[in-house]
């Protein structure tokens, strides 16, 4: 029985997320065009290796990573490739290069994808990271953190403990609480597979207590696995966080950054990464497709998707069975740290985890007032810094004050713009701050 410690900060959201939860997760199907980016993960762009004309099937490789710290890029169906050029980039918030590909709606697979193993006795750690490389594989939780490379942990910073995240604390979202309730043991074979990797000998499946369902297909799952135990967290945003997980399940601190969860030992990996390592074994299929949410008062049908990367949100939001009412915003990923579009004839990227869609009733557009120092946004931000000062030095455009006040160490939760009763923009100051301070650091 693991015993769960105090976390400093966060916020008690509303979870709606009886809107989608007992929705169970059906395939999108294929739309008229499916648009890849070449960098919808942390690192180097993926370099193509298919050019216009070509023929491509599903599961085929169409761009290899360019380094260690990139990701591989596969057709999600098969069809023709129409094209390789820029287009809009919904979480980049930039035009990028991408490959079009226009689907012939037969979905034939590539003679690759075929099962690689059966039982992870048969597969050496290195074998299991060569999978993770060649399947593209990619945090899904939301950074798109290459699999392979966070697998192999420098040498002098062995892991013990590997905690899987379900803990989904985003409200709205359910596709991580759908995924657990449903593939159970096919996300803990994946979980096992990442601590062979990476050596880890005791292992954490980490939720929330409003998931029931899951909680109860998870216990079942790790029955036979004497190395994995349960953690079942309280509610609270951002409790889901890399960082307040380990301080919230084992009580140690990651220091800040550049420090990273390995820094104490610990590896997290999000439940989505660990079924997609699953797939890739047992079923030799690439990151070509995942769990999907779309949800929001502004959806008539509030449905969990198993969709193709790179359908259009558009053909999403079709499928859940349009809009329901005036839309006002559209957001990619939750409503504390996602993205709000101006359009949604964009594509899903590997760390979209859901699609929310608000009318005007949901939408408040409140004035933003002068700050009342009533220092609420200190009590609840996770990483203990001053979002107040550094929103002010942002807006001020004093950088090198906001990087001293530790801009760096934000996560970008949202959690202090979310408790502010002047309704200041607190993440959007810290954003520009943090993109400035890169800059700074990189001339
Ligand atoms: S300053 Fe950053 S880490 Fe702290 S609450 Fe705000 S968004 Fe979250
Ligand atoms: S919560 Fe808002 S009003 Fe209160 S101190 Fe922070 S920025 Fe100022």
């Amino acid at each position: 029985m693991i015993t769960i410690k105090k976390v400093f900060g966060g916020v008690d959201v509303p979870g709606k997320k009886e809107l989608s939860k007992d929705c169970p997760i059906e395939f999108a199907g294929i739309p008229g065009e499916v648009v890849l980016f070449l960098s919808q993960h942390t690192g180097a762009p993926s370099n193509p290796i298919v050019k216009p004309k070509d023929k491509v099937l599903r599961g085929q490789m169409i761009a290899e990573p360019q380094g260690t710290v990139s990701a591989a890029l596969h057709a999600p169906t098969s069809g023709v490739i129409k094209a390789i050029e820029p287009r809009f980039h919904p979480v980049q918030a930039r035009m990028a290069d991408a490959i079009i590909l226009q689907p012939d709606g037969e979905h034939v697979s590539d003679e690759s994808v075929k099962p690689l193993a059966s039982d992870l006795e048969d597969l050496t750690p290195e074998a299991i990271r060569t999978i993770a490389r060649q399947m593209g594989l990619v945090g899904l939780g939301g950074a798109a953190f290459p699999t392979a490379v966070k697998l192999a942990p420098p040498e002098n910073k062995p892991i013990d403990t590997y905690l899987l995240n379900g803990a989904e604390c985003e409200p709205y979202l359910t596709a991580d609480q759908r995924l657990m309730t449903e593939e159970a043991e096919k996300v803990i074979f994946g979980f096992r597979a990442f601590m062979k990797a990476s050596g880890a000998s005791r292992g954490i499946v980490c939720i929330e207590d409003n998931k029931p369902d899951s909680i109860e297909a998870m216990k079942r799952a790790i029955q036979p696995y004497s190395e994995i135990e349960l953690a079942v967290l309280t509610s609270r945003y951002p409790r889901g966080g890399e960082k307040q997980l380990i301080q919230a399940v084992l009580g140690r601190e990651v220091p800040p950054p550049p420090g990273l969860p390995l820094d104490v030992g610990v590896i997290v990996s999000n439940v989505g990464t660990a079924y997609a390592m699953a797939e890739s074994i047992l079923e030799g299929l690439p990151l070509i497709e995942r769990i999907v949410t779309v949800t929001g008062e502004g959806v008539a049908k509030p449905s969990n998707f198993k969709a193709l990367i790179g359908t259009p949100l558009s053909f999403l939001i079709d499928k859940a069975g349009g809009f329901n009412g005036t839309p006002r915003k559209v957001i990619m990923g939750g409503p504390m740290m996602g993205a709000a579009l101006r359009d949604t004839n964009v594509p899903i990227v590997k760390g979209t985890s859901g699609i929310l869609v608000f009318n005007v009733d949901q939408v408040v557009e409140e004035p933003i007032l002068p700050c009342i120092r009533c220092g609420k946004c200190v009590d609840v931000c996770p990483m203990r810094i001053q979002p107040l000062w550094i929103a002010a030095y942002s807006e001020r455009g004093l950088m090198e004050q906001a990087e001293n006040a530790r801009a760096m160490d934000c996560c970008e939760c949202g959690a202090c713009a979310f408790a502010c009763p002047a309704k200041r923009p607190l993440v959007q100051w810290i954003k520009l701050a943090k993109a400035e301070i890169t800059a700074m650091r990189r001339a």
